[in-house]
Parts: C-alpha cells; sequence; structure tokens
C-alpha cells in the first residue's frame, strides 16, 4: 500500500476523497486479493492444504476461498505432492489450458524437488516441466509455511507489471519450456 500516494485536492474538488496510483498497481492489487487456485494435489502435502482452508487458518481471508478445480477458471496452480513421470504431462497439460496471467506454486519437498522420491519415476520438482513462481518448503510445508507462499505470490502479483507477459524475458522464459 505504501505506492499509493495521498495528493492534495486540485482547486475545486477539496473535501472529496482520492488517492493516486498507476493502473498496474490498482490492477495488481485487485488481482492479489481475488486469486483462484486450482489446487493439484497428489498425496500428503494435500491434506495440509485442506488444514489451510479450513476455518483455522482460513485462506479465505486473502481473498482465495473459490477454488477451481476447471482450470479455465484458474489463476493459480497449487501443486502439492509427488509428482511421477507420468503425471508430469498431466500436470503440463492442465497448466497449458490454464489462461494469463497465471501463477505457480510448489507447495513442499515433492513439488518443489522429489523429495525424499529420489527414484526412477517421480519427477525431480516441477520445474522441470513448467516455470514455477513461488516454492515452499516442508515435508509437509505447515499450513503457516503454505499462507506464507501465498503471501509471497501475491506480493509478486502486486509488484508484476501488466506487460510482464508480453516481454521478452517472459516470452524466453515460456520459451524454454516449450511453451508458446
Ligand atoms: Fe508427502 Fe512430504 Fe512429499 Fe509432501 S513433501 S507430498 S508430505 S512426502
Amino acid at each position: 500500500m505504501s505506492d499509493i500516494q495521498i495528493v492534495d485536492a486540485p482547486p475545486g474538488v477539496e473535501g472529496a476523497g482520492f488517492f493516486a496510483t498507476s493502473l498496474d498497481k490498482a490492477v495488481g492489487l485487485a488481482r492479489s486479493y481475488s486469486l483462484w487456485p486450482l489446487p493439484f494435489a497428489t498425496s500428503c502435502c494435500g491434506i495440509e492444504f485442506m488444514a489451510t482452508m479450513a476455518s483455522h487458518y482460513d485462506l479465505s481471508r486473502f481473498g482465495a476461498e473459490r477454488l477451481s478445480f476447471s482450470p479455465r477458471q484458474a489463476d493459480l496452480l497449487m501443486v502439492m505432492g509427488t509428482i511421477s513421470k507420468k503425471m508430469a504431462p498431466v500436470l503440463r497439460q492442465v497448466y497449458l489450458q490454464m489462461a494469463e496471467p497465471r501463477w505457480v506454486m510448489a507447495v513442499g519437498a515433492c513439488a518443489s524437488s522429489g523429495g525424499i522420491f529420489d527414484t526412477y519415476s517421480v519427477l525431480q520438482g516441477i520445474d522441470e516441466v513448467i516455470p514455477v513462481d513461488v516454492y515452499v518448503p516442508g515435508c509437509p510445508p505447515r499450513p503457516e509455511a503454505i499462507i506464507d507462499g501465498f503471501i509471497n505470490i501475491q506480493k509478486l502479483v502486486q509488484t508484476e507489471s501488466l506487460r510482464r507477459r508480453d516481454s521478452p524475458e517472459y516470452q524466453k522464459l515460456l520459451s524454454q519450456y516449450g511453451i508458446l
């Protein structure tokens, strides 16, 4: 909120409340408190996510109570659990079906790096197949850690330029993953 400046009213509108900001920041603020997460939960970390959504931790306080089980109506992909190599193309397909702007959170050690499953059949981190914005450590991460990761996503959304998705850097990132 420190990016929003209170300025003196110009002559003729004294007494009217208003503030000045940029379109990027206003849209970023609105987006960050209206994220629609898609929980891609495959194993134990998903249980912690259930606790995160329940009344004690209540992720809806951050405007994210509307979970989406269709990638078409989601803008935050939360991957929780072990992702096998057979599952990897499915995860990638789900990501591709999400419209821009979209963000990705790798929740827990398995999603971030394969965790304890350093085996032939397990993907050693979802960033092998899709770009990741925020990693949440832990096996499993506690709900507080998941909320911390979510707040980091919010900060990213709030500070991201509306034009980032068209930027050469972002296009280069997608092309590295064969996504364009
Ligand atoms: Fe389960 Fe730990 Fe992997 Fe989470 S990180 S899915 S708790 S083994």
